[in-house]
C-alpha cells in the first residue's frame, strides 16, 4: 500500500483535530500532523530575544487564524461538495451533472491546496524562528567580545564604563561600598626586550588569569592600557581590596610565567580608592591612578592608598 499523500494527512489531521475537540493552532496542528505521519513531534525551541519572539509571536497569531479559517473553509467545501453530490441526481443532463462534479471537486481541491499551503508556510516560521535563535545567540557573542580584551579575557575600556557606571549606581540607590586597584606592570618593557613581544603578549594573558583566580565571582577583571588592570571590587572598602591585591601578588610571585622554560618573574605596583560620596566613576578610576603612580615614585612592587 502506498503511504498516504501530504493532502490525505493534512485532511486527516484536521479531522482528528476536530474529534478531540482542539483548536487548529500551529502547536496542536504539527503534533498531531507528526502523530498522523507517524513522525516524532518537534522539540521546543530555546527562548527567542525579547523583540525577536514578538515579531515570531504576531506572524505565528496571524498564521494561526489563518490555518484556522482555511481549516473551516476546506471542511466547509467538503459539506458542500457532499451536498452536491447528494442534489445533482436531480438534474437532467449527464454532461451537466459530470461538469458540476468536476466544479465542485475542484473547488475542494483548492481549499486543501490553499490550505496545505498555510501549514507550509508555518513550517517555514519554525525555520525562521530557529534561525533568528540562532542570530540572537550569535548577536549576544558579538556583544560580548565588544566589551572583553582578546588577549586576557578581561572586559576592555567599554565594558569597563558599563560596570562602572552600573555599580556606582547601586551604590548610590542602596548604600555599600565600591574600591577599585589599578595595577601597573613593573618594568614590563624589559620583558619585552628581553624575551621578546610574544613573551610579552604571553605574560599579558597569563597575568590576566591569574588576576581572574583570585577574583570573586562579583569582582571584575579591566584591561585598561597595554601593562595596567583595573581591579573592580563591589562591595569591598580599602583593607578588603588590599587583601586581594597582596593575594594576587603573592600568586604571581609564587606562579611565574614559563616561557620557552625561562621564568619569567615579575612585580607589580598598585593604586586603590573607594568611591567617596557624590564621585563618579571617572573621578575613581582617576584617583587609583594617581595612587598607582605614587607607588612607583615610591619605588614599585608596593600598594598605596589614595587620598
Ligand atoms: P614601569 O615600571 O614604569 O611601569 O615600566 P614599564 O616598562 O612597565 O612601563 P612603560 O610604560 O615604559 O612600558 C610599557 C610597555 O608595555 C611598552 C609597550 O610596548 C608594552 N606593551 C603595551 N601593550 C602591550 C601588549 O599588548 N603586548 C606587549 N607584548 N607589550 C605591550
Ligand atoms: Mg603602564
Ligand atoms: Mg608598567
Amino acid at each position: 500500500m502506498s503511504p498516504p499523500s501530504v493532502a490525505d494527512l493534512a485532511r486527516a489531521t484536521l479531522l482528528a483535530l476536530a474529534e478531540r475537540q482542539l483548536p487548529a493552532t500551529p502547536e496542536n496542528y504539527a503534533r498531531v500532523y507528526a502523530e498522523m505521519a507517524g513522525k516524532p513531534a518537534t522539540a521546543s525551541q530555546q527562548p527567542l530575544s525579547h523583540a525577536s519572539s514578538n515579531i515570531v509571536a504576531m506572524v505565528r497569531q496571524l498564521v494561526d487564524r489563518i490555518i484556522h479559517r482555511t481549516a473551516s473553509l476546506s471542511e466547509e467545501l467538503q459539506a458542500r461538495n457532499a451536498d452536491i453530490r447528494g442534489t445533482v441526481d436531480e438534474l437532467g443532463s449527464a454532461e451537466e451533472k459530470e461538469l458540476i462534479l468536476r466544479l465542485a471537486q475542484a473547488i475542494t481541491e483548492k481549499a486543501d491546496l490553499i490550505h496545505l499551503s498555510v501549514v507550509q508556510t508555518q513550517n517555514e516560521l519554525a525555520a525562521t524562528r530557529s534561525t533568528l535563535e540562532r542570530m540572537g545567540c550569535e548577536l549576544s557573542e558579538t556583544r560580548q567580545s565588544l566589551l572583553e580584551d582578546a588577549l586576557t579575557g578581561a572586559q576592555n575600556r567599554r565594558g569597563m564604563d558599563a560596570l562602572l557606571m552600573r555599580e556606582v549606581a547601586r551604590v548610590r540607590r542602596h548604600g555599600g561600598r565600591l574600591t577599585v586597584a589599578m595595577i601597573d606592570i613593573d618594568h614590563f618593557k624589559e620583558v619585552n626586550d628581553r624575551f621578546g613581544h610574544d613573551a610579552g603578549d604571553a605574560l599579558l594573558a597569563h597575568i590576566g588569569m591569574v588576576a581572574r583566580s583570585v577574583l570573586r565571582e562579583s569582582d571584575a577583571l579591566v584591561r585598561y592600557g597595554g601593562e595596567e588592570f583595573l581591579l573592580i571590587l563591589p562591595d569591598a572598602d580599602i583593607q578588603g581590596a588590599g587583601f586581594v591585591v597582596d593575594r594576587l601578588r603573592e600568586m604571581i610571585a609564587r606562579s611565574p610565567l614559563l616561557y620557552d622554560q625561562h621564568p619569567i618573574a615579575i612585580t607589580f605596583s598598585c593604586g586603590i580608592a573607594c568611591l567617596a560620596e557624590g564621585e563618579n566613576g571617572h573621578s575613581l578610576v582617576l584617583r587609583a591612578d594617581r595612587a598607582l603612580y605614587d607607588a612607583k615614585r615610591a619605588g614599585r612592587n608596593c600598594t598605596h592608598i589614595a587620598n
